[in-house]
């Protein structure tokens, strides 16, 4: 097989690991991203006057059933034992999340046993009358009732989506888990840890073969394209195309950063599930390497909001109206040969790292396989509508 050129836009974990499995196979790779750090959403880096490991673009925990990509990223970190626990204020106290025994015995001043708790919760809460959920409130009022979804569940749905939850698919809340137990590990996942060195120096570890360059504060324009064989595009997809059939709808995120001399929260994430508190989470660093010391902390206050041109795009809407622009863009990208659309932003879609790390090493298997059987390199694009 001759060797070909390939170049990656963007240098998260889409490109990075795509363009790790062409380089092992004796490919030579291109990886440029408009940032000036690698490892795109996942960047950590350690604040230099505290010492804490800063979760740059928002909280990551790596959480997956998937044993090859788990085996992968062990490869590239030394992953340390770390569990999800949330918490959420409202009114006036605070409740475990996900929704638990615990919660639903502080929040309803109760000492219910599990299958009270359940016959409680599905009896005398939940809307039975809803047999099929469509949006997210009525999937909230089926499985746990008016009461817990108004305290932790509509206002910050309000604030993180900026739409109210009867507009929302259910397919939103159904990420959460309803336990009668006192499990409150946020994740239902086999494997969950946080890299003891953080996300960029894992991906710094992916990166770091022979035949990879990469060039940091190199914004991709089409030009670029010229002399690779493909290119694997992991920027927005309407920013491929400049954008000529309208703009696809985010949300961004705005992190105001505060210090503090001790521990702030005694916990890594505390949500605040009320509409008139502004901000929907406070973040606390140093809570995500707790095998770490510090005697200060750095906090993120998180404050959602649409995202307009020149904000760092961070959940795609995927409404009805998107979806229907999306499908536009998708049919222009089916079209564009020697691209092919990946990841976060090139497929629109909200990824988890395990996910991402999944269809990135399917994508180069796929490639390999028809550069092997001497196929032209035509786009692959994952269904995403
Ligand atoms: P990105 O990380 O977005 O990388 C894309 C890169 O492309 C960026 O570096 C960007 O600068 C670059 N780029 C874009 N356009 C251009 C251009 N034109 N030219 C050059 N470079 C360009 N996942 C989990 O598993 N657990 C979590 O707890 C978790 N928490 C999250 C919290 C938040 C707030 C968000 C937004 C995401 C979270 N994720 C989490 C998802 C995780 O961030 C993604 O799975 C991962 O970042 C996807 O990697 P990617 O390479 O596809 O995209
Ligand atoms: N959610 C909520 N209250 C919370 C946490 C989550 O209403 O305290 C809702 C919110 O709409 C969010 C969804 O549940 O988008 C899924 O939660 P998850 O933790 O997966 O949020 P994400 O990873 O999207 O930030």
């Amino acid at each position: 097989m001759k060797a070909s050129r390939f170049l990656m836009v963007g240098a998260g974990l889409s490109g990075a690991v795509i363009g790790r499995a062409l380089a092992e196979a004796g490919h030579e790779i291109t990886v440029v991203d408009s940032r000036d750090h690698i490892g795109g959403n996942c960047h950590t880096q350690r604040d230099a006057d505290t010492g804490v490991m800063v979760h740059v673009y928002g909280p990551h925990i790596f959480h997956t059933d998937d044993e090859e990509v788990w085996s992968y990223v062990n490869r590239y970190a030394n992953f340390l034992p770390y569990k999800n626990r949330v918490k959420t204020t409202s009114r006036g106290q605070v409740f475990s999340l996900p929704v638990n025994l615990h919660t639903i015995n502080q929040f309803f001043a109760k000492t219910m046993r599990p299958d009270e708790a359940h016959s409680f919760i599905t009896e005398e809460q939940a809307d039975t009358s809803i047999t099929d959920p469509q949006s997210f409130e009525e999937q909230a009022m089926r499985f746990v009732g008016r009461e817990l979804y108004e305290a932790f569940f509509k206002g910050y749905t309000i604030k993180q989506w900026g739409c109210h939850p009867s507009e929302l698919p259910a397919s939103i809340l159904k990420r959460l888990p309803v336990r009668f137990n006192y499990d409150d590990n946020y994740f239902f996942h086999q494997f969950q840890g946080m890299p003891e060195n953080g996300y960029t120096d894992m991906i710094s570890g992916i990166l770091d073969h022979p035949s990879i360059t990469v060039k940091l504060n190199t914004t991709f324009d089409r030009n670029m394209a010229e002399g690779f064989n493909h290119v694997f595009y992991s920027g927005p997809l309407d920013g491929y195309f400049d954008y000529e059939l309208g703009r696809l709808g985010y949300r961004t995120l705005d992190f105001e950063r505060f210090t503090y001399d001790g521990d702030y929260q005694g916990c890594a994430v505390m949500n605040y599930g009320e509409e008139d508190v502004p901000y929907t989470r406070i973040t606390e660093h140093k809570h995500f390497a707790p095998w770490e010391t510090h005697d200060r902390s750095v906090c993120y206050r998180e404050y959602s909001r649409a995202a307009q041109p020149g904000d760092i795009p961070y959940y795609p809407i995927r409404q009805v109206k998107e979806k229907a622009l999306l499908g536009e863009y998708v049919e222009l990208a089916n079209k564009t040969a020697n691209v092919t659309f990946v990841g976060r932003l090139g497929t629109y879609r909200y990824l988890d790292m395990d996910v991402t790390i999944r269809e990135s090493l399917d994508t180069a298997a796929a490639v390999l396989a028809s550069l092997e059987a001497g196929d032209d390199l035509k786009p692959f694009f994952v269904s995403v509508l």
